[in-house]
């Protein structure tokens, strides 16, 4: 049965032909194998496998307009039919499979083997050799994921975004960016601590000034449509709590008192709700108020011309 989306090869990018259990290249002689089903083009990855793993089954809930990130997804793919690559989709999301034929990439084979549930195809892969054929995509999409990728290997994965996407295709993106405020400000006045609580928990070994992430988009060749810098000093009480409930809370009274706060503020559920209900609006009227550089995340999206 042909696929939709049919994968090709990661290398020479010619639609590789499958066999039971493994996929081969005509033009190059690569063979990938198979793994229960999920296409495999990179080994294990011991730091992501099994990271994000959980389905996301929301598909414009309360919650979704709220949270400013979703909110970005929700608004930019709403009324939109096409095909779509989610990049780095840990265990898919429901809003994502409902533009259409969904495929997602990740290195964690477990969290493809939860996508799958959501999506129509699922293959792991690396976002700088993605399998699938130029013009692929109607979309592509990220979420919390490019600030995952190092520095050196952003141009690879930029290029790799704009040739699978076809003529007029968008590419939506919300990315992690190094945030230049008061708290970021202190935190990285601790070089150990800042990579050991901060950086290394997730992964964000990639993170970049939210106006640098924009630059890159523009240098890959596409076109700006909308671009919103967001977070810009104001996080939720219980990533406060992740990053700061530790050796940091020596380093400071106003921030030892903070994470108390926070602390009691994610006691219970109800409360946290209520909390991350207010915050949501500080964070609203913060991204209006605070500077750009000072902004812990960016949602870009761009068109390919
Ligand atoms: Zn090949």
């Amino acid at each position: 049965m042909a696929r939709p989306i049919p994968f090709a090869c990661p290398k020479c990018h010619n639609i590789l032909s499958e066999a039971q259990a493994s996929f081969a290249c005509t033009a190059c002689g690569k063979g990938y194998p198979s793994i229960d089903g999920i296409p495999s083009f990179v080994g294990e990855d011991a730091f992501y496998e099994g990271k994000w793993l959980e389905p996301d089954f929301s598909a414009g809930s309360p919650r979704n307009w709220l949270v400013k990130k979703e909110r970005f997804f929700l608004s930019g793919l709403r009324g939109r039919k096409g095909s779509v690559l989610d990049l780095g989709c840990g265990g898919g999301w429901k809003l994502f499979a409902d533009v259409g034929v969904a495929v997602g990439v990740d290195v964690s084979l477990s969290s493809l083997r939860n996508a799958r549930r959501l999506y129509s195809q699922v293959a792991q892969a690396k976002l700088s050799e993605l399998p699938f054929e130029d013009g692929s995509f109607d979309f592509v999409v990220s979420s919390d994921v490019l600030g995952h990728v190092s520095l050196e290997g952003k141009g690879t994965v930029l290029r790799e975004i704009y040739r699978v996407l076809k003529r007029g295709g968008r590419t939506l993106n919300y990315v992690e960016t190094d945030g230049d405020d008061p708290i970021m400000r202190f935190a990285k006045g601790y070089p150990e601590l800042y990579s050991k609580h901060i950086v290394e928990p997730e992964g964000h070994i990639g993170l970049e000034r939210a106006a640098e992430v924009v630059s890159r988009f523009a240098g890959a060749g596409l076109r700006p449509v909308r671009v919103e810098f967001c977070y810009k000093g104001l996080t939720y009480a219980g990533r406060f709590v992740q990053y700061f409930d530790n050796e940091y809370k020596g380093k400071s009274a106003p921030v030892r008192g903070l994470v108390a706060i926070c602390k009691l503020a994610t006691a219970a559920k109800p409360i946290e709700l209520a909390a991350n209900l207010g915050m949501s609006l500080l964070i609203e009227l913060g991204d209006v108020v605070f500077p750009e550089s000072w902004a812990g995340g960016i949602a870009v999206c761009f068109e390919k011309p």
